[in-house]
């Protein structure tokens, strides 16, 4: 997979033509220093009209054309369908015991992961509550419920290890589908439990983009913090898992971030960075929308990301995700973090 000393990959003409006249990262936010909600850029639900949705129906069309990629959502179980509407006689509980129990319920939905895999035997490895900010709703769009419940579904390393996917060998990118159906598969299920208590609940399931940024939602929650690569990086997984969510009206107690130095890590690693083809991973942080952060160049990526049904080479290298490594890693830098507080260092 390396490619040290390689020149940058370049798209195809054809890619270029269905990108809209200006830059993804101006649309994204890049140099405003003033805050705003983000917008949805890719994998909606709906492309017509949108700038994006031309390079987006090319995507999809792409994908289709596979049979494993257009299979693995078509013929999967990704849960139950419809909703019904919340029960008239809601239950009541504490805060406390509806938490427990949305824990309890997601953690110990059976799956059928085989033996041998992350998560096996169940549907969820991580589970998260947070309070909705407004900034994590796309513009256009309105929350109205003030829970979000955030899941991570594991993905085995191994079969990811496998990206760059092409039409021939679709392994690592079919387990990035197989995470989302589990993740889709939990929080469907939650959804219809919770609305059986008398409460409101919308999921979110991946692949695509819903009405919520759910990146800064799984960090609030403690799934851990950003890295270079532009996705979270993990105490216990690393990089190496995907996201789904359930929006409710349940009371319930939000958890707090989690900060054990991945951002420090990031600053001294570069192999995300050194491995990306199309050289899209930016080397410093940089400002988007009021916050200076680690940040994709979203025009170098997608051109890559789309030829190769998704990429994800730089969730595959990073260090955090290699079996076992995260936890070690966590345990040293969050020691050198706490050090550097107590010293009065900034961050
Ligand atoms: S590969 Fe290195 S720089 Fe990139 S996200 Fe992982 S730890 Fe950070
Ligand atoms: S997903 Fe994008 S940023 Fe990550 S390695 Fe691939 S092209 Fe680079």
């Amino acid at each position: 997979m390396s490619r040290k000393n390689q020149p940058a990959w370049t798209p195809p003409a054809e890619h270029a033509a269905l990108l809209p006249p200006f830059s993804g990262n101006a649309y994204n936010g890049w140099g405003e220093a003033a805050p705003r909600r983000p917008r949805q850029i890719f994998w909606l639900r709906k492309s017509e009209g949108h700038p994006y949705g031309r390079l987006l129906d090319a995507v999809k069309a792409r994908f289709v054309s596979v049979p494993a990629y257009r299979d693995v959502y078509a013929k999967a179980d990704r849960g139950p369908g419809k909703l019904p509407p919340p029960a008239e006689n809601r239950r009541t509980a504490s805060a406390d015991s509806w938490t427990r129990q949305v824990r309890d319920f997601a953690l110990n939905l059976p799956g059928a992961r085989p033996a041998g895999y992350p998560g096996a035997g169940s549907e969820a490895e991580l589970v998260g509550i947070a309070r909705i900010r407004p900034e994590w709703v796309y513009e256009g769009f309105e929350s109205s419920l003030p829970n979000l419940i955030v899941i991570g579904n594991a993905m085995d390393h191994g079969r990811l290890s496998r990206v760059p996917s092409s039409a021939e060998d679709p392994e690592g990118q079919l387990e990035v589908c197989d995470q989302y159906n589990r993740g889709s598969r939990v929080v469907n299920w939650l959804a219809h439990w919770i609305r059986a208590q008398g409460y409101e609940a919308k999921p979110h399931a991946g692949p695509w983009v819903g009405s919520l940024n759910l990146l800064p939602a799984a960090i609030a929650c403690g799934f851990g913090e950003l890295g270079k690569h532009g996705s979270l990086i993990n105490r216990e997984y690393g990089s190496s898992f995907r996201l789904a969510a359930v929006e409710t009206d349940l009371p319930l107690n939000p958890d707090t971030a989690d900060e054990f130095g991945a951002d420090d890590f990031c600053a001294g690693c570069q192999v995300c960075a050194n491995e990306c083809p199309p050289d899209a991973i930016s080397r410093d942080k940089v400002l988007v929308r009021g916050t200076v952060k680690w940040a994709v160049d979203f025009d170098r990526c997608i051109a890559y990301f789309n030829e190769t049904f998704g990429c994800g080479i730089c969730l595959a290298v990073c260090p955090w995700s290699t079996p076992g490594r995260a936890p070690k890693l966590a345990q040293r830098f969050s020691r050198r973090a706490a050090e550097k507080r107590a010293a009065g260092v900034p961050a």
